[in-house]
């Protein structure tokens, strides 16, 4: 069998745990399989380069920041391949661009746009376990790029369906899908299955455990993913398409997405073409705008309402600040958090939506905003609340039981 492995930042986040996940990798070659192992830099790494960058400036110019972020996977790549060489195992080390990994001109947040997997297919056949540095590709012009934050998912994905691997299994420091982050609900459930769509909206609403885009293109490639621990020998969760069974299941899990910021615009003139005008100069700015509400008033201005990611709250006033003559003002709130509840039951029952709401009434939480899909509710809260907002919903869907 060809398996491809993903280690992230905490399997890797020492010498001594780098041994470790040496130690998994030659258990899986020493059972005859030819192997191909991803890595994340170690746990802490990126981030401090990220703050490195910003000593010198807050607005880095992104190629640069690829050129400096993508050395973090790098170093773990080849002190991996160096103890497994150690350990009597021939391996040999890639960056992104060795393994053929190309993606757009999108620095920081590139796309795969295609993979040559001649050299990795090469190593393999000569015997060779193949260690890729995560979270990197190359550019048609030759610059290093890298896939965004946790991208190192995105890499295990593209490379398990370049290789047409016959599995792909991600390590972290759990040991697998909860039915919410057990950080947050210890009484949350690991599944043993779950679909590509809800691990989607799962990923996409903050349960980081997968980077959104690779479970995106997981489905569109029909790659299975195993989610398991690097710590442990259980079972794991796998990622897969839709069964039966799963649309009885009304809630499959609870997300929490720290990580949001609420914009409201007042007093916008209502005129067609205003929302179009903000919305596309937002979109330039690469800010990605979430939960839209428009509210007319009385006096033929409107109060426009969305969020963004708080990471993002500085360039939208600055966009906005751009249309000064029509609007009245605008607030910010950055202490807000959105919380969500997932499944693809929902799609055919009724009264999922309201239980959400009346579960946070009961607790004495404000709904800021809402927004719904066919199998998510998403609602934005105060963020002081956001921890209690998912027990409770944990709680209310029997998500324990
Ligand atoms: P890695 O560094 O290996 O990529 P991450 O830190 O990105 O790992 O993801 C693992 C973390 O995801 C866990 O420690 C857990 O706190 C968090 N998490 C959030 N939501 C969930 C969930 N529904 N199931 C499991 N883990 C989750
Ligand atoms: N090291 C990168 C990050 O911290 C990519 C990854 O870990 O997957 O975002
Ligand atoms: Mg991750």
């Amino acid at each position: 069998m060809l398996i491809v492995h993903k280690y992230g930042g905490t399997s890797v986040g020492s010498l001594e745990r780098i041994e470790n996940v040496a130690n998994r990798v030659k258990k899986a070659r020493d059972a005859g399989n030819d192997l191909v192992v991803v890595v994340s830099a170690m746990s802490g790494e990126t981030n401090k380069l990220v703050d490195y960058a910003h000593h010198f400036s807050k607005t880095p110019a992104r190629a640069e920041m690829d050129m400096l972020l993508s050395s973090g996977e790098r170093v773990t790549a080849a002190l991996l391949s160096i103890a497994l060489q150690e350990m009597g195992i021939d391996a040999v080390a890639m960056t992104g661009r060795q393994a053929g990994i190309r993606t757009d001109e999108n620095h920081t947040y590139a796309r795969i746009e295609s993979i040559d997997p001649t050299a990795m297919r090469e190593a393999i056949a000569s015997g060779k376990v193949v260690i890729v540095a995560g979270f990197q590709g190359f550019t048609e012009s030759g610059k290093v790029s890298t896939l965004g934050r946790g991208g190192s998912d995105l890499s295990a994905v593209a490379i398990a369906g370049a290789l047409e691997a016959d599995a792909c299994e991600i390590y972290s420091d759990v040991d697998g899908i909860y039915t919410t982050d057990p950080r947050i609900e210890p009484k949350a459930k690991k599944m043993e299955h779950i679909s590509y769509d809800e691990m989607l909206e799962l990923a996409s609403l903050g349960a980081k455990v997968l980077q959104n885009r690779s479970v995106e293109l997981a489905k569109k490639l029909g790659v299975t993913i195993i989610a398991k621990s690097s710590f442990s020998d259980a079972e794991g969760t796998t990622i897969g398409k839709e069964s039966e069974e799963m649309e009885a299941v009304l809630v499959s899990g609870i997300a929490l997405d720290r990580n949001q910021a609420r914009v409201t615009i007042r007093g916008v003139s209502d005129r067609p073409g205003i929302a179009a005008e903000i919305f596309t100069k937002l979109a330039d700015e690469q800010i990605n705008v979430d939960m839209i509400i428009q509210n007319a008033s009385s006096d033929g201005t409107t109060n426009l309402g969305f969020t963004v990611p708080a990471s993002e709250i500085e360039r939208a006033k600055k966009v906005i600040g751009g249309f000064d003559h029509d609007i009245g003002g605008m607030d910010f709130d950055e202490n807000v958090c959105k919380v969500s509840v997932v499944g693809v039951g929902m799609k055919s029952h009724s009264g999922v939506a309201a239980k959400a709401f009346s579960t946070l009434a009961a607790n004495n939480i404000n709904i800021e905003m809402i927004s719904t899909s066919e199998i998510k509710v998403s609602m934005i809260i105060k963020e002081k609340y956001g921890e209690l907002a998912v027990r409770s919903l944990h709680e209310a869907y029997e998500l324990d039981k």
